[in-house]
């Protein structure tokens, strides 16, 4: 195999605090560039790995790549996703540090296929009997499934993720596998009722209708013209590149594999099916009054719903308003049925998606629950520009804002703890501290998500309008806030009245107001709730009477249940040791070999890649237990060489003397030694090699 040192001298630097201007940018993107063109994807920024997608398959993942991992030290083998992996294995066996593994990056820069490699690594390096066998063998069905309910081809990415996915993989005390918990936030559900040009609905859709037997489709009362569907009848999508019949069988497969009975299994598809044939559904108006068109279509979907189906074609055309002394019926228009309908779709995808990660779990959860070590792998929406930002944006822009403020908490803070605990001189370096921008959204009661829910609550007419002038009006002193009255001439006219715009620490975001309320409130009429609740389709009955149960009062708007998802998923990460994955893609077209530099400098900016270097740059790069170091070094030198008589620290001594390294080169802590630049510590390896 060759050597850390052999990419070294032949593609560019493997790890860009080598590069000499650190400061520059361009370097940087050219470094990349030169190893992607000769398809060597990996680059470190110190102990962070940076990933280019190569949209091709490199034969750098096999059993003998897996091998030739195992158990090396970091800097002593090339940069890749299964050394960051040994890393945090290794870390939590013999350190018992808890890890988690963070996996950032824009839509397509391949964070999925990380983390599946990440996974293909603990598979492989762990043991491979019995009940561990298959506690792995569920670990990695559960990918199929998630991504079949989860996963929908976008302009961006045939196979993007619509959901954040984290995912505990647990340990026993000899380091093996015995199970694993699924944490998932905020799945795009907007897709199951539409999709832009060119992009799908969820893959499972297609699975079904192309992949499953005719029996089954007959039972759903489906046929396998896509054409049928409504919801499916975004036609300018080709979907050639992606095989939804063996899509199907392995998520078939999976399911089994994770027990899903043939009951859920039924169930699942029913409810697939019926929202196919809700989607369907049409209205038409009389008297200000919606009367559905076809109401067959209506008997269909509830019978595979199994409710009652009166029932529903009443939910579908009218609803109950509370007031103090009465329930007062009343009809809905032709827009607010087909808001109704759609609002239903959504919600029941959403909480079987939900009600599956749930599933997933019970089957991964280990079997004998003595205290087990983690492994967490965050496989989460990356920060994200479009041309027109919506709430979805905003969601997704703050998880993004809360991962940095972790990196910052975590890496910073760590290091300083170290140089303090070891007695280290050091020199502080500034960052941005985005905790600023953080406040502004989710400060209590004077935060941006505040503002948003006491609007979304408060009685009258609250709507999209209401809530852009409140926002401006109580958010125009912060630095990080731009309204439309507050913006300078210049972007005045790229803003629209409706917009409004947030700095966040990696760049300006315009947000469109529009639907932001209606997507805050999340809500779904109660006649349509009720409607559910009385199914006997036990994954329906059991999602929808269990949110009924849990909140008589008003369920949490869907800022804040994202916003305390976020908190929570910020505690496990916090008492864990990060190690980091930056993904980037090198093109928009989804094309191997070709890559483009703009593209790619936007995503070094997003991704705090320069300001990392920075920070890494100004301390120490590397740093070893003095026992390691002179473990691996001794031969160096004649005074350590074969054995060293005296402490470890004395041995390092004589052996960096032996070595010539500068006096301002390194420092020695308490435990361990420090090495200021990567150079000194190649060069003790280069001598190493070719001793
Ligand atoms: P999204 O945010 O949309 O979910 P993502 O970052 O998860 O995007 P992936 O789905 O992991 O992106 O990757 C997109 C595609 O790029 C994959 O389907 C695969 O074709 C290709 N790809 C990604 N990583 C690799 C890799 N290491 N080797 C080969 N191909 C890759
Ligand atoms: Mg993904």
């Amino acid at each position: 195999m060759e050597s850390h040192l052999e990419h070294r001298h032949k593609v560019g630097v493997a790890d860009a605090v080598l590069l000499e201007d650190f400061t520059n940018q361009d370097a940087f993107i050219n470094n990349l560039e030169k190893r992607f063109n000769k398809d060597v994807i990996y680059t470190y920024i110190g102990p962070v790995l940076v990933s280019v997608n190569p949209y091709k398959e490199l034969d750098i993942y096999s059993k003998a790549d897996v091998k030739s991992y195992e158990r090396k030290n970091f800097f002593e083998v090339p940069p890749h996703v299964f050394a960051i992996t040994d890393t945090a294995y290794r870390s939590l066996r013999e350190e018992n540090r808890e890890q988690c593994i963070l996996i950032s990056g824009e839509s397509g820069s391949g964070k999925t296929e990380a983390s599946k490699k990440v996974l293909q690594y603990i598979s492989e390096v762990t043991e491979r009997k019995g009940e561990i066998e298959k506690v792995k063998d569920k670990l990695i069905n559960s990918n199929p499934i998630l991504e079949a309910f989860g996963n929908a081809k976008t302009n961006r990415n045939v196979n993007s993720s619509r959901f954040g996915k984290f995912m505990d993989v647990q340990f026993n005390f000899e380091g093996n596998p015995v199970g694993g918990v699924i944490l998932n936030y905020l799945l795009e559900k907007s897709r199951v009722i539409s999709q832009a040009p060119g992009e799908r609905n969820f893959h499972i859709f297609y699975q079904l209708l192309k992949g499953s037997s005719d029996e089954t489709l007959f039972r759903l009362s489906l046929n396998r013209n896509l054409e049928t569907y409504k919801y499916l009848s975004n036609r300018k999508s080709v979907d050639n590149d992606i095989n939804d019949v063996s899509g199907y069988t392995e998520v078939k497969k999976a399911l089994s594999t994770l027990e899903f009975s043939s009951d859920n299994q039924n169930e699942i598809f029913d409810i697939i099916g019926a929202i196919l044939h809700l989607g369907n559904v049409s209205f038409s108006e009389v008297e200000g009054k919606a009367v559905i068109l076809k109401p067959d279509l209506v008997d269909l979907t509830a019978r595979l719903l199994q409710c009652d189906p009166e029932k529903l074609k009443l939910s579908l055309t009218r609803r109950t308003i509370e007031t103090i002394s009465d329930d007062v019926k009343t009809p809905l228009n032709k827009e607010l049925a087909y808001y109704a309908r759609d609002a239903l779709s959504k919600a029941v995808y959403d909480r079987l998606f939900t009600w599956l990660v749930k599933k997933i779990n019970n089957s991964l959860a280990p079997s004998n629950p003595r205290k087990t070590a983690v492994v967490g792998i965050l496989d989460i929406y990356g920060f994200e520009i479009l041309q027109r930002n919506s709430f979805e944006q905003m969601c997704i822009n703050f998880c993004n804002e809360k991962l940095q403020q972790l990196f910052i908490d975590l890496t910073l803070r760590s290091e300083q703890e170290e140089y303090e605990r070891e007695g280290i001189h050091w020199e502080h370096i500034a960052y941005f501290d985005n905790k600023i921008i953080c406040d502004l959204i989710e400060e209590k009661h004077r935060g941006l998500i505040a503002f948003m829910d006491e609007e979304c609550l408060r009685p009258g007419d609250p709507n999209d309008k209401t809530l852009l002038a409140k926002l401006d009006k109580q958010l125009s002193y912060h630095n990080h806030y731009i309204g439309h009255a507050k913006a300078d001439v210049q972007l005045q006219k790229v803003m629209g009245r409706d917009e409004f715009r947030l700095i966040h620490y990696a760049g300006a975001v315009t947000y469109n107001i529009n639907t932001f309320i209606e997507k805050n409130n999340d809500l779904l009429y109660r006649d349509l709730r009720e409607s559910m609740c009385s199914s006997s389709n036990g994954i329906i009955r059991s999602v929808f009477l269990q949110q009924e149960q849990q909140s008589k009062k008003r369920p949490e708007t869907a800022v804040t249940q994202f916003k305390n998802s976020l908190n929570n998923l910020m505690v496990i990460l916090r008492d864990k040791e990060p190690s980091y994955i930056r993904c980037i893609k090198p093109n928009d077209a989804q094309r191997p070999s070709f890559f483009d530099s703009e593209i790619v400098r936007n995503q070094v900016t997003y991704l705090g890649l320069m300001e990392n270097l920075r920070v890494r740059r100004a301390g120490f790069a590397y740093r070893r237990t003095y026992e390691l170091f002179l473990q691996r070094y001794k031969c160096l030198c004649k005074d350590t060489w074969p054995n060293f008589r005296g402490n470890a620290k004395d041995g390092v001594q004589h052996l960096v003397c032996a070595l010539g390294y500068e006096a301002e080169e390194y420092q020695m802590g308490k435990t361990k030694i420090f090495i200021r630049h990567p150079q000194t510590l190649f060069r003790t390896e280069d001598a190493f090699q070719e001793k």
